[in-house]
């Protein structure tokens, strides 16, 4: 006979994929009607192991975060070594080196005007701080009426209160949370490809609403570059440019949301340096601890923190339990010495390269509305929605991962895939995108 505790171990073996369907939300998922979750077991480098031995090339760094690939050695020791001092300890009238060693080398790495690091604990809460130290800053100034932020359609920031609020409003969530949210001014999003398009008839409407309404005003808050998970979108340098001049111009802040750009994937550190500007605040999550812990900072110059801290209530109104965990720091600094200690600037650019060649083939296929890739980003958008009950299958059964979503299929592999995963990888999609082509024709 079993004892009572291996039976349940051994019921769990047999059913827990059952449990998971029933029981466990995925992102974005039924509880009536829910897509397969494929089992992992293990992942290594830029392979996914399944629990049925099947291997999968990851092309999604698990959505822009593990670029140096998974169980690297560097980081699993910097884990290691921190958990023998400390997993956690609260941050309030606490500090650890840690915390300070990652603000030093966040300070360092971005924009000089940046000088103060807030840590919160996901990317969405970063959003979160971002907009309240704007209105907090304001609020400081006298300027209580300037509590609504500026922001481009296509967005996406987020799925707490505050963060939903500037998504797009079409492609988010406005909708059914209408009686909630609070209502902020949406321009269009920009169209221009590259610099040589550049018309100012791109930032009219931007320029508009700033002369019109400045004094409610609290930021402008948009994602440098590229518009991620509203829809894949790039978009170029010159328009990014002229948006600080008109935030200066009018005195409205500027919150630069680089939670997926940042730390290399457009191939500068961060997006904002193909323009070459400087926000007045920078969130940064996803790719800061390599894909390890959840962990985010919010970025702001002395301008905004002495402002705040000058009046009342004089301390920022923000302090998250988990604040600066130091595990998820120390494996932050790690995965930012891995980062400065290799050539990325080189394997981005191979990269752009490999999904170059390696998806062109798409453009020739029916329902493929355009091929776009850069930096270690490529995107294949079809003109209808992708079946998500069919499509991930087809990529596991090629022995990659792509997840899609709405009519984007698009990968960010981790910056160490090599020329043929990569080339198995673009393969693959090819393969997918164009049976998706034939099936639609039939
Ligand atoms: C993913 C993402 C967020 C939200 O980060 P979470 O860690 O998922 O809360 C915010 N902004 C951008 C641009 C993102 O890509």
């Amino acid at each position: 006979m079993p004892s009572d505790q291996e039976s349940t171990q051994a019921s769990f073996e047999r059913d827990w994929l059952r449990f998971d369907r029933e029981h466990v939300w995925h992102p974005y998922s039924s509880m009536t009607a829910p897509i397969t979750a494929y089992p992992v077991r293990s992942a290594q480098g830029v392979r996914i192991l399944l629990e049925n031995g099947r291997e999968l090339i990851d092309g999604m760094s698990s959505w822009w975060s593990a670029i140096h690939g998974y169980n690297h050695p560097v980081l699993n020791a910097a884990l290691r070594h921190q958990l023998d001092d400390m997993a956690h300890v609260m941050f309030g009238g606490l500090t650890h080196k840690p915390a300070v060693r990652l603000a030093a080398h966040l300070i360092d790495l971005t924009p000089a005007p940046l000088q103060h690091v807030f840590f919160a604990d996901s990317g969405s809460v970063a959003v979160e701080v971002a907009i309240k130290m704007a209105i907090q800053y304001w609020y400081a100034q006298g300027e209580t009426e300037r509590s609504k932020l500026l922001t481009i359609r296509n967005g996406y920031h987020g799925d707490t209160f505050a963060a939903m609020s500037v998504c797009d409003p079409v492609g988010g969530m406005h909708e059914l949370f209408s009686g909630v949210l609070p209502k902020h001014i949406f321009t269009r999003a920009p169209q221009c490809r590259r610099d040589e398009d550049w018309s100012e008839i791109e930032i009219a409407e931007l320029q508009q609403f700033l002369r019109s309404q400045a004094h409610e005003i609290a930021a402008v808050i948009l994602e440098p570059i590229v518009q991620g998970a509203g829809g894949m979108r790039f978009y170029c340098p010159q328009y990014l440019r002229r948006v600080r001049e008109l935030c200066d111009e009018h005195d409205v802040l500027l919150i630069a949301d680089e939670i997926a750009t940042g730390f290399g994937r457009t191939g500068r550190m961060f997006a904002c340096e193909h323009a070459d500007i400087a926000p007045d605040i920078l969130c940064l999550g996803k790719a800061l601890t390599g894909g390890y812990m959840t962990l985010a900072a919010t970025l702001t110059t002395s301008r905004i923190a002495h402002g705040i801290s000058a009046s009342d209530p004089g301390v920022f109104m923000h302090g998250p339990t988990f604040m600066a965990n130091p595990l998820a720091c120390a494996v932050a600094n790690a995965n930012i010495d891995l980062l400065l200690q290799s050539d990325w600037q080189k394997h981005i650019s191979d990269i752009e390269t490999g999904l170059e060649q390696g998806l062109a083939p798409c453009r020739e296929f029916p329902g493929v509305r355009e091929v776009r890739v850069l930096g270690a980003i490529g995107v294949v958008e079809l003109e209808h929605p992708v079946d998500m009950h069919w499509m991930p299958e087809q990529f596991v059964q090629r022995g990659v991962w792509v997840r899609p979503f709405r009519n984007l299929v698009y990968v960010m592999p981790p910056y160490i895939i090599n020329a043929d995963d990569l080339a198995r990888l673009c393969a693959a999609i090819v393969e997918v995108v164009k049976v998706a082509a034939e099936r639609l024709v039939m």
